[in-house]
């Protein structure tokens, strides 16, 4: 099994880490070619969604980020990635890999609460602690959608088939149950192939 973590901006190396720590095989995405390569799952970090989202369409890996998507290989986003990973951005022209059936609000907690630490019920998987940096949260999901967590009455976690994301950052803490998740998904998908 090996995992791609985009690696164009933002907060990569912290996945890697959480993957390492799992014993999980991953290699960096930072260009279109890196794409063909045999990928069992796919992790887009959080970081800027909009340098990312430009960096994507200006390096052409968008199309074929999208396609990869489309076949089922399984894709887990962080912050900025759960941005990207979305259909739509509320009041926002960001272009984005639009896999999933969500409509999100970028920057959403406001300056005082840009970023905080919480504890949160994650379905299927129990309490576990959660670290928000200047997090967009999800506004409303489509009928395909289930709801992993909500925190303040707001969607903070959410899997559609193949897709998952959170709006807080599980790679910025000691925690590696929402990694182990993914990977258990990546798992499933292989064995349903
Ligand atoms: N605020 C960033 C954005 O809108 C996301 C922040 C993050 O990924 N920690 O893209």
């Amino acid at each position: 099994m090996k995992i791609g973590v985009l690696a164009l901006q933002g907060a990569f190396k912290e996945h890697e880490k959480m993957l390492t720590a799992l014993g999980v095989k991953w290699c960096e995405i930072r260009q279109a070619e890196d794409l063909s390569k045999n990928l069992n799952g796919i992790i887009i970090p959080g970081g800027e969604s909009t340098v990312i989202s430009k960096l994507l369409i200006e390096l052409n890996m968008m199309d074929k980020l999208q396609h990869i998507l489309h076949t089922g290989v399984p894709v887990f986003g962080t912050c900025a990635g759960l941005i990207l990973l979305s259909k739509q951005i509320c009041d926002d022209t960001t272009t984005t890999i639009g896999a999933m059936d969500i409509e999100v609000k970028r920057n959403a907690y406001g300056r005082q609460l840009g970023s905080f630490a919480a504890n949160g019920e994650f379905l299927g998987i129990g309490t576990i602690p959660m670290v928000f940096i200047r997090a967009p949260y999800i506004k409303s999901v489509g009928k395909n959608v289930q709801v992993l967590c909500t925190l303040q009455d707001k969607i903070v976690a959410a899997r559609q088939e193949n897709y998952l994301v959170t709006a807080f950052h599980p790679e910025l803490t000691a925690d590696l149950s929402v990694h182990k998740y993914f990977i258990q998904m990546v798992i499933d998908n292989i064995g349903n192939n």
